[in-house]
């Protein structure tokens, strides 16, 4: 089940549900949610104030470090939303880190799991607390401000898909 749906850009990756919206690997998918609220919005039950809120430090990352997509802002319809992904996890702030570079986002994954072996090893009957990094998919609107979180996935528990092969050693 991993297709590689949208060949452009490096948070593309992150795409694990299917069309159906289903859960794959762990991966929760907001979109039902997300729905919902376009749809009030177009029934005017909320304003585009209610919406369009979006914190000036994401939309700096979006404007900086965001996938571009080819999705139309569902509020606005004027600019495409893009793609910005936190990462929570020991050891970073408390407001998680914002991936900024394709290969932060490969690292933290080879550290989840990297850490997550090491714990199935160690505590092998405690399976709930051995998840340790989240990444947290938001789409945010670089025009009106438009956000919502897409998606929030274990990065330990990702299937593995084809990283053997695609696998690139970062040069320090
Ligand atoms: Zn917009």
């Amino acid at each position: 089940m991993n297709s590689s749906r949208r060949p452009t850009g490096w948070l593309s990756q992150l795409t694990l549900t299917d069309d159906n919206g289903e859960t794959v690997g762990g991966v929760i998918d907001h979109r039902l949610t997300r729905r919902a609220l376009i749809n009030e919005f177009r029934r005017g039950r909320l304003r585009r104030e209610q919406l369009c809120d979006a914190h000036p430090d994401l939309v700096r990352a979006a404007k900086n470090f965001g996938d571009a997509t080819g999705v139309k802002c569902p509020i606005c319809v004027q600019d495409n939303v893009a793609l910005v992904t936190y990462v929570f996890g020991p050891r970073l702030p408390s407001h998680g880190r914002c991936i900024t570079k394709p290969h932060e986002l490969e690292e933290f994954r080879q550290l989840a799991q990297h850490t997550e072996q090491q714990r199935n090893t160690e505590y092998s009957t405690d399976q709930s607390s051995s998840i340790t990094y989240t990444a947290y998919v938001v789409e945010c609107c670089r025009s009106c401000r438009w956000h919502h979180l897409l998606r929030s996935l274990p990065m330990a528990t990702a299937p593995k898909s084809d990283t053997e092969s695609t696998r690139r050693r970062s040069r320090r």
